[in-house]
């Protein structure tokens, strides 16, 4: 517990709205597709790799782990840039190569085919691999919700909580998340810039909890009523947050309430009953 005032405020929450990945989800990813278009699986695999070597979202981490283990080596990267929520770039073999979301390629403009949509349909995460501002492949990655989530949620709504989540990834993603956990709303395709907006469009109409763990997520932690972070996660989710979940389990989110709702009920209850001289 790092603010007590936050933890006061708990009592009266009416709305806990949830990051998805690593958060819901496990955020580790496990790729389960690649398509090239005019490149081979292995050589898209093998950039992609290459670049996302130079990141920390969770989504890199599954394809620098596939290309490890397809023994593939790490080509050197120049110009490397990271762009927030929505992919990385830099150049490869001197190319300019971008492993990019869904939404920056409806940015740029660009249409995607059936088999893209196919993937996205199967509830999983899509990116795109383009060179010189051209689609040349997608990867296909898949997370898994955690085991805890379900009871999480039903807790919460069991105790009149209005439960949703947040995130960057695509529509088709979100709602099967949503689906699957019974969540009374969400919202997806969110830039992190836009994330601490989606809070505040919240908080107008419910006093409101955001659970993160600081991957673009960190600004809607402090925006929020009550900010809880992941403690697994990032460092800044930690700084940030008004409780940290040490335990990672999102189940304690319901905890937190309910020991709120009790510490503020017991706490007037024992002034009225062991000091009486005191009410008038
Ligand atoms: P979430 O809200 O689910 O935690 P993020 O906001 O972190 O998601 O990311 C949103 C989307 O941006 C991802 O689903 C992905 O399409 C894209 N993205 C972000 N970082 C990367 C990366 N390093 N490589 C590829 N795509 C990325
Ligand atoms: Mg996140």
């Amino acid at each position: 517990m790092r603010d007590r005032q936050a933890f006061e405020r708990a009592k009266d929450l009416q709305a806990v709205i949830f990051d998805k990945t690593g958060t819901l989800t496990e955020g580790r990813f496990g790729v389960t597709d690649i398509v090239g278009f005019n490149h081979s699986e292995d050589e898209l695999l093998q950039i992609a790799a290459s670049l996302e070597a130079r990141s920390e979202h969770p989504i890199a981490a599954a394809i620098v782990e596939e290309a490890e283990k397809r023994g593939f080596g790490l080509t050197e990267v120049e110009e490397f840039r990271a762009i927030p929520g929505k992919g990385v770039e830099g150049i490869v073999n001197g190319r300019r190569y971008m492993v990019v979301s869904p939404g920056y390629i409806r940015e740029l403009g660009i249409k995607t085919d059936e088999s893209v949509e196919k993937l996205k349909q199967q509830g999983k995460t899509v990116v795109f691999i383009l060179k010189n501002g051209e689609v040349s492949g997608v990867i296909a990655l898949a997370d898994r919700i955690r085991p805890e989530s379900r009871e999480a949620i039903s807790k919460l709504k069991a105790i009149g909580i209005k439960c949703m989540m947040l995130t960057g990834d695509n529509r088709f993603v979100a709602k099967w998340v949503a689906e699957e956990l019974g969540l009374d709303d969400y919202f997806a395709e969110v830039l992190p810039h836009e994330k601490a907006e989606k809070v505040k469009e919240v908080q107008q109409k419910y006093v409101t909890a955001m659970v993160g763990d600081g991957v673009n997520d960190a600004p809607a932690l402090a925006q929020a009523d009550v900010g809880i972070a992941i403690g697994a996660g990032t460092d800044v989710a930690v700084e940030t947050a008004d409780i940290v979940l040490v335990r990672n389990d999102p189940r304690d989110v319901a905890a937190i309430v309910e020991l709120s709702r009790k510490t503020y009920s017991k706490f007037h209850g024992l002034s009225a009953w062991s000091h009486p001289q005191f009410e008038k």
